[in-house]
């Protein structure tokens, strides 16, 4: 086979550089991804019993980003999302993130917003650079909160103290004292009205002469392809086989459970609706159980039946040649993978791009925002004739 482009990995990344790339350029592509399906880790779908859920772990749509939030609009219609977090700890559902009602709970009587700064400002440490995950927690609402709600989740999700890990891990959590408790920042938060999956298959279909193949490892299918560029999504030191070392990632495993119509009757008070196991989209187990959280995917994908699929979320150390779901920002790994950058700015053959070829923390707007730029790049590179720029 023949192709311009050979694309490895069909998540947000591959597919959003094939749409443009054979759309724009008129380039031919090839995608192969070793997993049988479209989406990566956004990947959704319907278990056995017809419940939508999130193969991977729970993934919310959230941009600041217009420009992001119109591409993907062209292959997907938008469900406006309230991404609603509790936390389970000391018996009971707590208020998260931490805001105002949180305090309420905390103090047990109704209180005001300037009573919680207050509070807060006798309570949080004096840091004004927080350069890890503690700091960052402690200086904005100190000792308690942070043990009630990050010490122990970050703990188990990492293996590491929160003070190894830097700033950015637990700032990704907002802290407000009023009384919004969305988990998320950004202004436009919604999901897919028909799923990530049916988004995916209308970007594919979007692309002029893109061929998939599944079940197709990089290593395997290379020798039978032969291709002008090629496009790597997938995890950079497994690429060049370890040369520099194998880079840390945490790994997870996923549980899950159904639920009839007739078990959740029991469980209406819990729920506080029909249908549904859990009172939220999802509730993180900051210190109790092994797990870190349960995710109801149904609560903002807006499906109607009345079973449900519940989603337990274990933090599982990664193994050479397991899932690699998250890198590891702690004080080394951005060296190791610097080893891995040197070796790739001087390899002229690849692009390498999207979260596990950047080793970055990225969230998914981040990546499609990252790979639409990549587009004009190559475009650009292609027109030139360059082999490659950058
Ligand atoms: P991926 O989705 O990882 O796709 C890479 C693809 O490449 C995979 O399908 C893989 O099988 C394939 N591949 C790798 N190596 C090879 C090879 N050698 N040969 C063939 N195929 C290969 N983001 C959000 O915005 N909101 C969320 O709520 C959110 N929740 C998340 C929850 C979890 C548990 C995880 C792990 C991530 C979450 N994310 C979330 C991040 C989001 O998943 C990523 O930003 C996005 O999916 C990255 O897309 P990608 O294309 O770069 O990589
Ligand atoms: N975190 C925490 N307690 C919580 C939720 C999050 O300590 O209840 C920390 C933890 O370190 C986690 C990080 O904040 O890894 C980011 O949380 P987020 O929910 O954004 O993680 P993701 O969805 O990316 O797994």
């Amino acid at each position: 086979m023949n192709v311009d482009f050979l694309i490895v990995g069909a998540g947000f990344t591959g597919m959003v550089l094939a749409e443009r790339l054979s759309n724009e350029l008129g380039a031919s592509c090839l995608i192969v991804d070793r997993r049988g399906h479209l989406g990566g880790n956004a990947y959704d779908e319907y278990d056995d019993h017809g419940v939508l859920v999130h193969k991977y772990g729970p993934h919310y749509f959230r941009t600041d980003k217009p420009a992001v939030r119109d591409y993907l609009g062209r292959f997907t219609e938008w469900r406006p999302a309230h991404y609603q977090i509790l936390a389970w700890t000391r018996g009971r559902y707590w208020r998260f993130p931490i805001n105002l009602n949180t305090f309420e709970q905390l103090i047990g009587r109704p209180a005001t917003e300037e009573e919680f700064k207050a509070h807060l400002a006798s309570v949080r440490v004096p840091i004004s650079q927080p350069a890890n995950s503690e700091e960052v927690i402690v200086s904005q609402v100190g000792w308690e909160l942070y043990e009630m709600f990050f010490k122990g989740y970050t703990q188990k999700q990492w293996r590491k103290s929160p003070a190894e890990l830097d700033a950015s891990v637990c700032a990704r959590i907002p802290i407000r004292t009023n009384r919004d408790d969305r988990y998320l920042r950004e202004s436009f938060q919604a999901i897919p009205a028909a799923g990530y999956t049916r988004m995916f298959e209308r970007m594919l279909a979007a692309c002029q002469r893109t061929m998939v193949l599944f079940h197709a490892d990089y290593h395997a299918v290379r020798q039978h392809v032969s291709y002008r560029k090629l496009i790597f999504t997938g995890a950079i030191d497994e690429y060049y086989d370890y040369r520099a070392g194998v880079l840390p990632y945490r790994s997870l495993r996923f549980e899950r459970e159904h639920f009839t119509a007739e078990q959740l009757a029991a469980r209406q008070a819990v729920a506080g609706k029909a249908g549904f196991w859990q009172p939220a989209l999802q509730v993180n187990y900051p210190n109790e159980f092994d797990y870190t959280r349960i995710v109801e995917v149904k609560h903002v994908t807006g499906q109607t039946c009345d079973n449900t699929t519940i989603v337990r979320e274990y933090p599982l150390d990664y193994q050479r040649g397991g899932e690699a779901y998250y890198p590891v920002p702690d004080a080394t790994s951005p060296r190791q993978y610097q080893a891995y950058a040197e070796i790739a700015a001087r390899d002229p053959h690849v692009y390498f791009a999207g979260r596990l070829a950047t080793y970055r923390y990225y969230n998914m707007d981040q990546v499609v925002d990252a790979a639409l730029s990549l587009a004009e790049q190559i475009k650009a590179d292609w027109r030139a004739g360059a082999r490659r720029v950058a």
